[in-house]
């Protein structure tokens, strides 16, 4: 029998929670706009998959990412759509493949407008103009933009570029809607002058009401990302009160238990003494299968279906948990990291100090995955 670590992708998740975001943003956005979605399936669908990520996101209207050789991959798996390159294309080099498979790309910085300047092409391109409202990681800033815009223009008149987009990317979505909303009014200000679709919308922009969709009466492509995988790009707001369901389950078996006697101390470095006896069960997970090793004693973990708590540092192949709660857990008990019938995978990530987008992105390959 192999290892009994198992990651459960559920691609029927995952297309629920893309109909729950669309359907949000129908009854959100302002009449005379069209709200198209960009599925962001980056870093491998975030650790689920470029293949699970087509076959569950077919209801977007295009799929976004990074990598040119996912856009590929995405294209020979039969999507149709477009697909968005978030970062722009890299190198000259890569212009004859976005031709040939006709990707839509962010342009974010005078390099890329040298590069399309002087480069052949022969078909007209689809692009996102990148403007720096105040994240201050890609973009133009806002004195350039205008500039920028003419540059494309000049482009788009010689037949290179097609159709020109305007495009940004906030800073504090997640948790400041006042940041946020003075983001979004530069960006108007900057960019409502120039025709084209709008795009500026991650997860929690787009799950914000007074932004998301309401925001612009034309065509806009939002961007989420992370809700679509089930997590909630929200502190103070579950997964689950949102109605999002989740995408990635981690789970594993009790391989081993005993009793740790009061005073007695578990794993490396000690950092748990039992301060009565408890019983603990050994489970099948490490850091070298994406749990998180700075992971401390009690964060949540289910075993046979009760939620009990992590003891002890996370070694490379195992971790302990406490069984006290869980008398009649035995080896070969179910044990459920994160995801459906377990811990959220948000409660796990706070636990740790860190967000869902880590986790799921950094499940190791080892671990073996199912598809449902
Ligand atoms: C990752 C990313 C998104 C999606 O962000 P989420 O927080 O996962 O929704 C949107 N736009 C850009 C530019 C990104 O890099």
């Amino acid at each position: 029998m192999p290892r009994p670590i198992l990651a459960t992708i559920d691609t029927q998740a995952m297309a629920n929670n893309l109909a729950l975001v669309t359907n949000r943003m129908l009854t959100e956005s302002v009449s005379g706009s069209e709200i198209f979605i960009w599925a962001v399936i980056k870093a491998h669908a975030y650790g689920h998959g470029i293949k699970q990520g087509v076959r569950a996101f077919t209801r977007a209207d295009g799929l976004a990412m990074l990598d040119l050789d996912e856009a590929i991959q995405c294209r020979e798996l039969g999507w149709t759509k477009p697909i968005l390159l978030l970062e722009g294309f890299f190198d000259e080099s890569d212009l004859a493949v976005i031709t040939e498979h006709n990707l839509t790309f962010t342009v974010h910085n005078p390099y890329q407008l040298d590069v399309l300047e002087r480069a052949k092409i022969h078909k007209p391109v689809n692009v996102f103009l990148k403007l720096n409202s105040g994240m201050h990681r890609l973009g133009f800033q806002p004195d350039e933009f205008d500039a920028a815009y003419a540059r494309l223009l000049a482009l788009k008149k010689a037949g290179k570029i097609d159709e020109i987009g305007k495009m940004t990317h906030f800073a504090k979505a997640d948790e400041d809607p006042v940041q946020t909303k003075e983001q979004l009014d530069l960006f108007k200000q900057i960019t409502d002058p120039f025709d084209g679709p709008v795009s500026v919308c991650n997860s929690a922009a787009t799950l914000t009401p007074g932004i998301a969709a309401s925001f612009h009466s034309g065509v806009q492509w939002v961007r989420p990302g992370i809700c679509l995988y089930g997590s909630s790009p929200f502190a103070d707001q579950s997964a689950s009160f949102i109605g999002l369901q989740p995408a990635m389950t981690l789970s594993s078996q009790l391989i081993s238990t005993h009793l740790l006697k009061a005073g007695e101390s578990i794993g490396y470095g000690h950092v748990f003494t039992a301060d009565h006896d408890i019983r603990v069960g050994i489970v099948a997970c490490g850091y070298a299968d994406g749990y998180p090793r700075h992971a401390v004693s009690g964060t949540p973990i289910t075993v046979a279906g009760i939620k009990t708590r992590l003891v002890g540092r996370v070694s490379m192949d195992m971790l302990a948990v406490d069984l006290e709660p869980v008398p009649e857990a035995k080896i070969g008990s179910a044990v459920v990291l994160w995801g459906k019938d377990g811990p959220p995978i948000d409660d796990v990530a706070t636990a740790c100090g860190t967000i869902a987008y880590e986790l799921m992105c950094a499940l190791a390959p080892r671990v073996p995955r199912e598809f449902i």
